[in-house]
């Protein structure tokens, strides 16, 4: 396993008319599993490409550990890539599929049989070991080509390229834990590529949010859904996102409409939009709202309102059932301010 060390790196496909990764500094460390979480076309595979070889970046360097590997094609990296559709032998067994990477390095024998039986049974092919890979359905296929990129204990990192896209939905839950036991194990720089938070947070020790080609906030998945760096990181993770509320700081004190939403020192007076998480929105005392409707979701409510005219969604119990246009009072109890998109402080 490896650190991996991203040096100004960034990336153009036009001849740096526009980027597609905006050039970075970033180091994913040695044994961790990331998620790298973004909507489509935000660059997450660009930068995977980049991290195995398959694409050389337009600028930067990249190191694994302290060996530059900039110029270095894919073979010579070391690095085991599971992309979004099976690719693999189809007329090998199962066993040879899982086997090729182990016996491509000369691993022993007896070592080759260990890793795939463990590697099997961790994801439930051990009864299709002696089947050709072409007699399976896409999905089985998929998870070969998982156990594949994970089957060698000395890759430098495995990076996965939303592999659960072709598996089945139930399946999924089980291969995700599945994954991070086998992470446990055998203790790969794991890098996951997806725009499903879910998946993120399910499966990574931090997950790495990209937009528009930039790393807008790394950090624990708690950390992401408490405190959103970026308003982006705040709508995107979250079910639902969290509410932003336009207002206007004014004598230190952040005004929505007339209300006094809290008093804040130490920024400019003018614009900002107030972020509130809909699970920290708490119907009680505090600012007037206008309630316009009630989704009843079996497990809790959400109850939408409207403050000074803009949007506001509560995460209530299933007792709380407010009329529509009857007006209520809601308190924050966990507020950011955000200017230009990113978090300048928090309402007190
Ligand atoms: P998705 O989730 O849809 O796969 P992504 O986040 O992986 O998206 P990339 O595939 O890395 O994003 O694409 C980033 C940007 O670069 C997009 O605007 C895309 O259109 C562009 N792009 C990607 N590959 C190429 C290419 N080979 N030639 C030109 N532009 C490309």
């Amino acid at each position: 396993m490896a650190e991996i060390r991203l040096e100004g790196v960034g990336h153009s496909y036009d001849g740096g008319t526009t980027w597609a990764l905006k050039p970075m500094t970033w180091t994913w460390q040695s044994a961790r599993a990331y998620a790298l979480l973004g909507p489509s076309g935000c660059g997450k595979t660009t930068l995977l490409n980049i991290v195995s070889g398959l694409l050389t970046p337009t600028v930067g360097r990249i190191f694994l550990n302290d060996r530059e590997v900039t110029g270095v094609p894919t073979a010579g990296r070391n690095i085991a890539q599971v992309f979004q559709f099976p690719v693999l032998y189809e007329q090998m067994s199962v066993y040879d599929n899982l086997a090729f990477p182990l016996r491509n390095r000369k691993f022993p024998k007896k070592e080759v049989d260990e890793r795939v039986r463990k590697v099997s049974e961790l994801l439930g092919l051990d009864g299709h070991l002696k089947l050709r890979a072409r007699r399976l359905d896409a999905g089985r296929q998929q998870i070969v080509c998982l156990g594949r990129g994970l089957v060698r204990a000395d890759v430098a990192a495995v990076l996965l390229d939303e592999p659960l896209t072709v598996v089945d939905p139930a399946m999924k839950w089980t291969l995700r834990s599945k994954l991070k036991e086998i992470h446990r194990d055998t203790g790969h720089t794991l890098i996951y590529v997806t725009h499903d938070q879910t998946e993120a947070l399910t499966f990574a020790d931090e997950v790495v949010v990209l937009k528009d080609g930039e790393i807008v906030q790394a950090g624990e998945p708690a950390e992401l859904f408490l405190s959103p760096a970026h308003e982006f990181v705040g709508h995107f993770i979250g079910s639902p996102g969290m509410n932003l509320l336009p207002a206007e700081i004014s004598q230190e004190m952040v005004m929505l409409g007339a209300q006094e939403a809290g008093r804040i020192t130490g920024l400019e007076p003018g614009p900002v939009n107030i972020g509130v998480r809909p699970e920290f929105v708490k119907l009680g005392k505090g600012l007037h709202a206008t309630v316009t409707g009630v989704d009843r979701m079996g497990s809790h409510h959400l109850v939408h309102a409207e403050i000074d005219g803009h949007p506001l969604t509560a995460k209530t119990g299933t007792d709380v059932t407010p009329s529509p246009g009857q007006t209520v009072q809601v308190a924050f109890e966990r507020a950011f301010l955000f200017r230009d998109q990113v978090r300048c402080g928090e309402l007190g």
